[in-house]
């Protein structure tokens, strides 16, 4: 058989850590960084008599991720010990949910293209719960020590486990785009890759089209990009293939994907649920939620992606591609947004944003996590530019400018001599001396000859730089030359 004979069957498990400012049982801070081991306290290192206290905002921003991803809450959670002993886990237990998390059976909708074809489906979420983060060891090979930061220990984590409803890396790869996007609209976490905040296990087995029961899988553990994602599912479904064309068996494992080889490799057996010996945490509360508390964290998820999706296409007539474009960024919509209040004509907002702002995004010149310039001087360029203000070139170049280190764009557009004053007084002025001094040019312009007028525009012009838009001499020097 060929590797396309084979169905793939995709679970992820997603780990993404939440944005409160404090540890979720310890009021430790969560930021990212710190030198190693100075946001430690004796809880979050295990130490032995410690109590555990829950932090409010992480059980509630887990609820609000359930509600982005169309989950229901259970009114009634529970937290659990997972015992394993690893040097990143002082407490050798980590505290989870196993049976009664807080968010169950939800859905996110992805659409994507394959083959130059719009496709979309419907991904069951299984459940989401919320656990801590294990600490960070770092593996010194040159003095043959491993070295262990704890200041990520108890930092809290939300696992998303999806049903086996992916069947492609591309399916997987879009999963894990519009989870991070759906999480940063919810606001509860930035899901940023490169510093790990947000990370994903695979699991992948293959079944033949006329098989009942899915095959034995295998799970890929920590994949900490995109492209990692993809290409550990494209590896794995080929390994996967030929041991099954050679009439071998999967093993049910843990492998662990080296992305300098590009393939995967066997970590360890896979443990099943009862080698953790999970049972509930004597020392942490049981979470009771009435209707108001799931109605105000629900009443407090602020505008998701799809609504300002409908709101551009249908209120603001954007066109749905450029509409999308913006929307799939939340920076860049939150910067849409600002700007909108600014200036009110989105057309031509979406325009520069499409336009101007992706492009130098996609230079490099714009870093739209941290741009140089504000929402607001970002709208009074693009006002100043449909009004005339400055020409369209100018306002290129004054962009240009304030890409690189932000500034006001009348300030920069007076600076360089780009600001353009209608100044009627002085358009009169010149107009009444060129049509003067070219007597014969306006004879053949009355008598027919309508070509000279490019001529006679570009001697005002030229003359009238930054002092008039060409569009005002034009009209002047025609109702000049009527009137004669
Ligand atoms: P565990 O806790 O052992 O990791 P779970 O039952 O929680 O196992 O499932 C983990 C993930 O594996 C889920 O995303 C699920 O959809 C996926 N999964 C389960 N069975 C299969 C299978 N046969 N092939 C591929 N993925 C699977
Ligand atoms: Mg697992
Ligand atoms: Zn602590």
């Amino acid at each position: 058989m060929s590797v396309s004979d084979y169905i793939p069957v995709i679970g992820l498990e997603i780990h993404s850590e939440l944005l409160t400012k404090s540890k979720v049982f310890c009021t430790c801070s969560a930021e990212f960084g710190g030198d190693k081991n100075s946001r430690c306290c004796p809880v979050c290192s295990g130490l032995p008599g410690t109590l555990p206290v829950i932090n409010q905002t992480a059980v509630e921003y887990a609820v609000k991720a359930g509600y982005a991803l169309g989950c229901s809450i259970n009114k009634f959670s529970v937290f659990d010990r997972k015992n394993y002993f690893y040097p990143d886990l002082p407490k050798a237990y980590q505290i989870s949910q196993l049976n009664l998390p807080l968010c169950i059976n939800g859905n996110v909708p992805i659409e994507y293209e394959e083959n130059g074809e719009k496709k979309s489906k419907n991904i069951r979420i299984n459940r989401i719960h919320l656990e801590e983060d294990a600490g960070k060891l770092i593996h010194d090979d040159l003095n043959g020590v491993s070295l262990a930061d704890y200041n990520r220990c108890g930092i809290p984590l939300i696992e998303i486990v999806t049903e086996p409803d992916i069947s492609s890396a591309e399916e997987a790869r879009t999963l894990v785009e519009k989870i991070s996007l759906l999480l940063q609209y919810a606001g509860v976490s930035d899901c940023k890759m490169e510093q790990g905040s947000i990370r994903c296990d695979v699991n992948i087995s293959l079944m033949k089209p006329t098989d009942k029961e899915f095959g034995t899988r295998a799970e890929i553990k920590n994949l900490n990009s995109l492209k990692s994602i993809y290409r550990t599912i494209e590896y794995e479904i080929k390994r996967q293939a030929r041991l099954l064309d050679r009439g071998e068996r999967i093993v049910q494992e843990t492998r662990r994907y080296d992305d300098n080889k590009g393939e995967t490799r066997t970590m360890r057996t896979k443990e099943d649920a009862h080698d953790y010996k999970y049972f509930p945490d004597p020392d942490i509360l049981q979470v009771n939620f009435t209707d108001e508390d799931l109605d105000r964290i629900r009443n407090s998820l602020p505008e998701m992606p799809y609504q300002r999706l409908d709101k551009y296409i249908n209120v603001y007539k954007i066109p749905e591609k450029e509409a999308r474009i913006i929307v799939n960024n939340k920076r860049l919509s939150d910067l849409f947004e600002n700007a909108l209040k600014v200036y009110n004509n989105p057309k031509s907002l979406a325009n520069f944003v499409n336009g101007e702002i992706m492009r130098r995004m996609n230079l490099g010149e714009i870093d739209i996590e941290a741009p140089a310039f504000t929402a607001e001087e970002a709208a009074k360029l693009v006002q100043m530019s449909d009004t005339e203000k400055v020409t369209k070139n100018d306002a290129k170049e004054i962009f240009r400018e304030m890409a690189e280190k932000g500034g006001d764009p009348e300030e920069i557009a007076k600076q360089r001599g780009m600001l353009i004053v209608t100044d009627t007084g002085k358009v009169n002025e010149v107009i009444d001396k060129v049509i003067a001094a070219n007597e014969k040019a306006v004879n053949q312009y009355k008598s027919g000859d309508v070509k000279v007028f490019g001529f006679l525009m570009g001697q005002c012009s030229k003359e009238l730089r930054g002092a008039a838009t060409p569009k005002v001499i034009k009209e002047e020097l025609e109702k000049k030359l009527k009137s004669l």
